[in-house]
């Protein structure tokens, strides 16, 4: 059995037992356990089929913690910290001998991460060790922004799911590693590269595939629903090509006249781009729901949030 509740004692209990449970984030609901212990961090991989060379995210309550579990934190971390913090921002530390290798897949950096979703505060300040907490999704699946939604595709693999209603951002977090004193950008989120560079001076992005990718946000195919789906820039022009029967819209601003409404979701009617980020995977997973042939996925404008959700569009639509 699979239940949801919004109780934290029962969470906390449970963590403390070495189980595996979901918990809210500002982000996407995340699969978390005690990141200090090896079997569980293992039991993580496994419910999600995630392959062991792709590292997980650990989640503290306090900067004062990581201390604890780090080497050191560079000046201009501390700079990003102290501003985004609690946030969307993912921070790729050198970690000490405490940090587990299987959480870092063998990796020297340990990626921390500090949420806002005061649910997950609340359950972090009652356990003396942090959370690593990836997606609650099967791996290269849509990741889950309620707690219906990992429900529905974790049922029977894990016992309980901290219900923290609807995540705001909805979409995952920036991931910001270092290359002296410049933050480079592994994967792009719900924190824009204009933000950062803001706060820091200056910024690079590198979330090219490689061969090992140090972040499972930079392989070619993932975010991916069951659905075969293709993304342009022109729904209208795509859709001389195919059969409207048995095509759904994703569409950025504007119904496609077309076809049907109940086969189409709109991002933002008014065009908002964070509440296009917020209803992304959201309308994922309900034009997947649907059993059609294909999703026709609108491109956003790329600017800011804009560059993420184009970015999940993106591997969404490389599915093999
Ligand atoms: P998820 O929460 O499912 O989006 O997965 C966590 C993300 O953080 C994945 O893209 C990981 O590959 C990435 N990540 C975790 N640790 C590291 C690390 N040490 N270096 C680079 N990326 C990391
Ligand atoms: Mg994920």
């Amino acid at each position: 059995m699979t239940y949801i509740g919004k109780d934290i004692e029962t969470a906390v209990a449970l963590l403390e037992n070495n189980k595996v449970i979901a918990i809210p984030t500002e982000t996407v609901y995340g699969l978390a356990g005690n990141a200090l212990n090896p079997c569980v961090v293992n039991k993580i991989y496994e419910i999600k089929k995630r392959p062991l060379t792709n590292p997980l995210i650990i989640h503290l309550h306090d900067t004062i913690h990581i201390n604890k579990y780090v080497k050191n934190i560079p000046a201009i971390a501390k700079k990003l910290a102290e501003h985004f913090w609690p946030g969307a921002l993912t921070l790729l530390l050198p970690k000490n001998h405490l940090i587990p290798d299987i959480v870092t897949a063998g990796l020297p950096h340990v990626a921390i991460r500090i949420p806002s979703h005061p649910t997950t505060i609340k359950l972090l300040r009652q356990l003396d060790f942090p959370l690593a907490a990836p997606s609650a999704n099967p791996f290269g699946y849509i990741s889950p922004t309620t707690a219906e939604h990992v429900k529905k595709q974790l049922f029977g693999k894990i016992f309980y799911i901290l219900d923290g209603g609807p995540c705001t951002l909805g979409l995952e977090s920036t991931i910001v590693g270092f290359d002296n004193d410049t933050p480079v950008i592994y994967r792009v989120g719900s924190i824009s590269p204009e933000a950062i560079k803001k706060i820091a001076g200056k910024v690079e992005i590198n979330n090219k595939h490689t061969a090992r990718p140090i972040s499972s946000g930079m392989l070619p195919s993932h975010y991916a629903p069951h659905t075969p789906l293709y993304l342009t820039n022109n729904v209208d022009e795509l859709l001389k090509t195919v059969s409207r029967s048995g095509t759904g819209i994703l569409a950025f601003k504007n119904l496609c006249p077309v076809i049907v409404e109940k086969n189409q979701e709109v991002l933002s009617a008014s065009g908002n781009l964070d509440e296009a980020a917020h209803n992304l995977y959201k309308a994922l997973h309900q034009l997947d729901s649907l059993k059609l042939d294909r999703i026709i996925a609108e491109r956003v404008p790329n600017v800011g949030i804009g560059i993420a959700i184009n970015d999940r569009l993106e591997r969404a639509a490389n599915k093999k």
